[in-house]
C-alpha cells in the first residue's frame, strides 16, 4: 500500500509502497519477499509490521526530489528493508549528485557527477551506458 512520510512542518518528505508482514525474528530464507506467504509462528510475536518495499521518492521541503531508489525486502532476521538497483541522488537545482549500484542492500557501483553533469568518478564500464541514459531522462 502506499505510505507518505511528512516533515513536523508539514511538507511531504518520502512518498513509496510499503508491505505488510509478520515480524517474525527468526526468518532466513535469504530470498526477497515480494509478497508476505510466511505463516504465523511461535517467532511472530511482535505481530504485522511496515517495511518500505518498491520505489522511494525523498522530498525536499520544496517539493523537488533529492533522493530516488528502490527498496527489496530480504526474508532474513529482522527482516530488513535494503536497497536495491539504481539509486539517484540530486542537488538543490535537479541536477544529479551521485548515482549508486545496489544489490540487496550491498553497494556496486558509485558514481559521482560534477555540476556540467560529467561524470567524475566511476569504474564500471557495464552499467556506464544504461546509468546514463536513465540519468539522462
Ligand atoms: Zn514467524
Amino acid at each position: 500500500m502506499k505510505f507518505n512520510e511528512y516533515y513536523k512542518t508539514g511538507e511531504l518528505k518520502a512518498a513509496g509502497e510499503v508491505l505488510e508482514i509478520n515480524d517474525c525474528t527468526s526468518r532466513g530464507s535469504g530470498r526477497q519477499i515480494k509478497f508476505d506467504d510466511h505463516k504465523f509462528c511461535v517467532e511472530c510475536i511482535m505481530g504485522v509490521k511496515y517495511r518500505k518495499s518498491g520505489v522511494w521518492n525523498y522530498y525536499n521541503k520544496n517539493g523537488t526530489i533529492f533522493l530516488t531508489g528502490s527498496y527489496v525486502i530480504l526474508d532474513n532476521i529482522g527482516v530488513p528493508s535494503v536497497k536495491d538497483g539504481i539509486w539517484t541522488s540530486f542537488r538543490d537545482n535537479g541536477t544529479p549528485l551521485q548515482l549508486s549500484v545496489f544489490k540487496e542492500g550491498k553497494i556496486i557501483e558509485t558514481s559521482i557527477f560534477d555540476e556540467n553533469n560529467i561524470m567524475l568518478d566511476f569504474d564500471g564500464e557495464e552499467f556506464a551506458g544504461d546509468i546514463i541514459r536513465l540519468q539522462l531522462k
